[in-house]
C-alpha cells in the first residue's frame, strides 16, 4: 500500500534561489512539451517528447538554462504530463471512473509550483534531506518515514511555504474495533450525526472566510503586476493555507477517530456537484470538505481493515425510523425532530439518518415491516417542530 508522508522544510536564501530556477525549469518543459502536444495530430510518445524539449531544447540559446538544473526532474514532469493525457483520455472513453478529468492545462508562475525527484536524486541524511544540484536542506521530521521513499516530490504552494512529498510503502495495521458499525450523516449545520447519537461541529470559518472576501475585493482593485498586488495576493494566500490547515486538521482527527473504533463505516453518496449548482448554499458546501472527509475515511479503513460502505443516495434514511422501521415520508427541512407514531419514539432528524445508514451499511433493513402508505394526505407522522417542542403539534405540513 503505498501512502505520502509530507514535511515542511526550510531552505536557505541560495537554495530558494535554486529552487525558484528548477520550479520555472519544469514548468517549462511541461509548457512546452503541451504545446507541442497540442500542436500535434497524434501524441507524441515520453521519449520523443523528452528528446525535443529536454535534449534538444538545451543545445539551443533560448532554452540553454536547462542544463543548470537536474535532470531528473524535468524527465518526470513529461512523464506526469503523459499521465495527465492518459487520465484525461480514459475519463472521456469511459475508462475511468469518479468525476471527469479535464485536458492538461499549462502552468503559471503564480500557482503552486512543484517538482520531483526519483530514486537517484535525493538522498535522506539525518535531520537533511538531499537533493541533486540544490544541496541539504533543513526538514522539519514531524513523524519518522516507515520505509525508504521512493520519490519525493518538492512543492511551494502559494503562500510560499516549502514542503517535501514522500511516497513509501507502507503495511496495514489490523487493530480490533470497539464497535461493529457506525453510520454517517452529513450535513451543513453539524458536519456529522453519528449513528451513536453524537453530533459533531464543524470548525467555524465564517470570520475568516469574512477576512478573506474583503482582502479578495482589496485584491482586485491593485493595479495589475504592481507590488502592492503581490503582496495582498500573499496575504489572500496566507489567509486561504490557514483555513485549508485548520479544515484537514478537523477532518483528519473526525476520520481517524470514526475508523479506529468501528469496523464497519457507512456514509451516504452525496451528489456533492449537484448540491454545488445551488448558489445560496455553494460556498458554504465546498468549505465544508464532504468528499475530503470520504476519501480519508476510505484510506484509513483500507489502511485498518476495515469495511468502507457508501449507501445509495436514494435510500429513504429521513423517511424512516430508525427503532422500528415504519415510513413516514418525505419531510420539510425545517423538521429536526419528529415522533414516531408507529413506535412512539423521539427521533433526532439527523442522528435517526446516521442509525438508517449504519442499518443499511450491514445490511440490515425493515423490509419486512416497512409498510406502504395508502391515503395521500395523514396525520400519522408527526413532526415536532424545534419552536414547539413541548407540544406535541399534530400537523401533516408535506404533501407525500
Ligand atoms: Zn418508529
Amino acid at each position: 500500500m503505498k501512502a505520502r508522508f509530507q514535511f515542511r522544510i526550510y531552505p536557505n536564501d541560495q537554495q530558494r534561489k535554486d529552487l525558484a530556477k528548477l520550479f520555472g525549469c519544469t514548468r517549462v518543459v511541461w509548457n512546452d512539451a503541451l504545446a507541442l502536444c497540442k500542436q500535434s495530430e497524434n501524441l507524441p510518445s515520453n521519449g520523443d517528447l523528452q528528446k525535443i524539449c529536454i535534449t534538444q531544447a538545451k543545445k539551443t540559446p533560448e532554452r540553454a538554462w536547462l542544463g543548470e538544473v537536474s535532470n531528473i526532474p524535468l524527465q518526470q514532469s513529461i512523464a506526469d504530463l503523459g499521465v495527465a493525457f492518459k487520465n484525461y483520455f480514459e475519463s472521456r472513453t469511459g475508462k475511468r471512473k469518479g468525476q471527469k478529468v479535464n485536458s492538461p492545462k499549462f502552468k503559471r508562475k503564480t500557482n503552486q509550483q512543484s517538482a520531483r525527484f526519483r530514486k537517484g536524486g535525493f538522498s535522506i541524511k539525518a535531520a537533511k534531506v538531499y537533493l541533486a544540484k540544490i544541496g541539504c536542506i533543513k526538514t522539519k521530521w514531524s513523524r519518522p518515514l516507515p520505509s525508504e521513499p521512493s520519490s519525493v516530490t518538492v512543492i511551494k504552494d502559494t503562500a510560499n511555504r516549502y514542503f517535501l512529498s514522500f511516497v513509501v510503502e507502507i503495511q496495514p495495521e489490523i487493530k480490533p474495533a470497539i464497535n461493529e458499525s457506525i453510520g454517517i450523516d452529513l450535513g451543513l449545520k453539524t458536519f456529522a450525526a453519528l449513528s451513536t447519537g453524537e453530533n459533531v461541529a464543524s470548525p467555524d470559518y465564517f470570520r475568516l472566510d469574512r477576512k478573506i472576501r474583503r482582502a479578495q475585493r482589496k485584491f482586485s482593485r491593485r493595479s495589475m503586476r504592481s507590488k502592492r498586488r503581490e503582496r495582498m495576493r500573499l496575504k489572500i494566500a496566507k489567509l486561504k493555507a490557514k483555513e485549508r490547515d485548520s479544515r484537514k486538521d478537523f477532518l483528519h482527527k473526525l476520520s481517524s477517530r470514526v475508523v479506529s473504533e468501528n469496523q464497519v463505516i457507512a456514509l451516504e453518496d452525496l451528489n456533492v456537484l449537484g448540491m454545488l449548482k445551488n448558489r445560496c448554499l455553494s460556498r458554504a458546501i465546498s468549505k465544508c470538505g464532504w468528499r475530503e472527509f470520504r476519501l480519508m475515511c476510505e484510506a484509513k479503513s483500507n489502511k485498518f481493515g476495515r469495511e468502507f460502505v457508501v449507501i445509495n443516495r436514494w435510500e429513504p434514511t429521513s423517511q424512516t425510523c430508525s427503532d422500528c422501521g415504519y415510513r413516514w415520508g418525505k419531510l420539510d427541512l425545517s423538521v429536526r425532530e419528529i415522533l414516531c407514531i408507529n413506535c412512539g419514539t423521539h427521533q433526532d432528524r439527523d442522528t435517526n439518518a446516521a442509525q438508517n445508514i449504519a442499518k443499511v451499511g450491514v445490511g440490515h433493513i425493515h423490509d419486512s415491516k416497512r409498510t406502504s402508505r395508502e391515503c395521500k394526505t395523514s396525520i400519522e407522522a408527526v413532526p415536532v417542530e424545534v419552536s414547539t417542542r413541548l407540544q406535541y403539534v399534530q400537523l401533516s405540513l408535506f404533501d407525500w
